[in-house]
């Protein structure tokens, strides 16, 4: 049994901790909030008395987890709550886009691309597995059902824009799947702008988008239950600055866990970092940074197409080409007067989150460049620029807005210091980062410093709530220990 620290308590660092508690280490964590979750964490943000997610809201990928399934995070309170339509893209002067949780429904209300797109889905929904346990691996070893997965790889690769343009027609589906694509949280012209649309799509089609029930700390929470129960401890309000200061038991470790991305890192004081690895980690690149504006309104939201009552997720940008502007300009230092907002109702899920008014949340955010820093007008028109989308597919939203909590970058990295300049995944996504994250090296988890693993979204796979870099990164560490 080794002494193992874990210093970030967001879902990486805590299923590290996990697998590493069930594996028979002695483990604890470090968390520098009073509360565990990291961009995980929920609360009542507006005062009404609901329950918004702070950080994520959406999990296709959280439910479908290899890590969460294997420990079985249900039997520690987690459960999930399906809307009954995963997706919606509204669009002017018409009906919305709908993604079903099933392929032959969404392609059946497409305007012109039922089979177009029952051709791009069709062989794909079946091996959502077999998509995701690619995606979600480290680059090496290579994926166990290769063959299986060229046909996805080679789509993911292309640039989104390119293949919506030669597979679709219609506005609504183009629309549709350039939204989904978007959570690529890359320009739709870059390479591998496709595979989030690719492998969420499909899992959406099968199995849903679906909400944590209660908020999506619940997911930290099922992962705090499962270490506690295996002996584990877990010390918040314990911001880790220097790694002399960390013990475990009263030792020092044998393992250090860090899920932090490499600016922390570079911060730390206690150990070496060699010359080489630190200008290696000092090249690494954020994405852009977010503006999340949480409304609590008095009643439902009025939505021009009224069936967008129950759905979960919506993308609020209009067309494939006001939607693909949208993200160039976040990339390309400046701020979309039109931004891609992504929206979710989670109480049309899950009414234990809604305020005690009786009235409604809406959850939203949207990607803007932090190239030239912002200041409080740039985020207050923002914000305003996200309320006008809303307003935009909702006449009289803003009539029905009784608060409004904003946080922009800054707020956000206070918040929890992992959001880098407002980053939400950890680190830019582009090919070489998908790739090679933070650095190329055969197992980027292992640090060249003695006993010190990364575990968070800044290594491979990357952002987003489903654990696999907690997973992968407890497994270099117990390879290591091995010798
Ligand atoms: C606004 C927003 C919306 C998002 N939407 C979604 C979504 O819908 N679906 C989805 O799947 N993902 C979403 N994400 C992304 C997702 O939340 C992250 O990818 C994920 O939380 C990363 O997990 P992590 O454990 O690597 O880091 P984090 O969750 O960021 O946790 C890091 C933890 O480390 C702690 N910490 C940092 N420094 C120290 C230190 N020195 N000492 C001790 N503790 C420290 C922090 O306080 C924090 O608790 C969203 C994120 C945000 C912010």
């Amino acid at each position: 049994m080794a002494r193992i620290s874990v210093v970030g308590a967001g879902p990486n660092g805590l299923t590290a901790a996990a697998v590493l508690a069930v594996a028979g280490h002695e483990v604890t964590v470090f968390e520098a909030a009073e509360e565990i979750g990291g961009a995980t964490r929920s609360a009542d943000l507006t005062g009404g008395g609901g329950i918004s997610d702070i950080g994520s809201a959406v999990h296709p990928i959280g439910a479908q987890s290899p890590v969460f399934k294997a420990l079985e995070l249900e039997r520690y309170g987690l459960e999930w709550a399906h809307p009954e339509i995963p997706l919606a893209h509204p669009l002017d002067g018409r009906p919305a886009a709908l993604m079903h949780a099933d392929l032959a429904t969404t392609a059946a209300e497409l305007d012109v691309d039922e089979r177009a797109w029952k051709a791009l889905y069709g062989p794909l929904v079946p091996e959502t597995q077999t998509m995701l346990e690619s995606l979600l691996s480290p680059l090496l070893p290579l994926p166990k059902h290769l063959m299986r997965s060229l046909g996805f790889l080679g789509l993911s690769g292309l640039p989104a824009a390119a293949l919506q343009a030669s597979a679709l027609r219609g506005e609504d589906a183009r629309a549709l799947f350039a939204g989904i694509a978007l959570h690529s949280a890359l320009p739709l012209e870059r390479l591998i702008s496709s595979g989030f649309g690719i492998v969420l799509g499909a899992i959406g089609q099968r199995h849903g988008w679906p909400f944590a029930r209660g908020g999506s700390q619940a997911i930290a929470r099922a992962l705090g239950r499962l270490i506690e129960e295996h002996g584990g401890t877990i010390r918040t309000g314990h911001r880790i600055t220097d790694l002399r200061e960390v013990t475990v038991g009263g030792e020092r470790p044998d393992v250090t866990m860090l899920s932090l991305t490499p600016a922390q890192l570079l911060r730390l004081e206690g150990f070496d970092v060699p010359e080489g690895y630190r200008r290696r980690l000092a090249r690494f690149r954020y994405g852009p940074g977010v503006v999340r504006v949480e409304f609590e309104l008095s009643e439902p939201v009025p939505w021009s197409d009224p069936r967008l009552a129950g759905a979960g997720t919506l993308h609020l940008c209009g067309t494939a080409a006001e939607c693909a502007a949208a993200e160039r300009a976040a990339h390309s230092g400046g701020i979309p007067e039109r931004p891609f907002v992504l929206a979710a109702q989670q109480d049309a899920a899950d009414a234990s989150r809604r305020p005690s008014s009786g009235g409604r949340l809406l959850w939203t955010y949207a990607r803007l460049s932090t190239a030239s820093g912002l200041g409080p007008e740039v985020e207050t028109a923002f914000a305003g620029a996200i309320e006008d989308q809303v307003e935009r597919f909702a006449p009289g939203f803003r009539d029905t807005v009784v608060a409004r909590h904003v946080m922009g970058p800054a707020a956000l990295e206070a918040f929890d210091a992992n959001l880098v300049g407002g980053d939400i995944i950890g680190g830019a996504m582009g090919l070489r980062q998908q790739l090679f994250r933070p650095v190329a090296s055969l197992d980027p988890y292992r640090t060249p410093m003695p006993g010190v693993f990364l575990c968070s979204s800044s290594v491979p796979p990357g952002g987003a709530v489903h654990g696999m870099p907690g997973l992968h990164g407890a497994a270099s560490a117990m390879r290591w220990l091995e010798g």
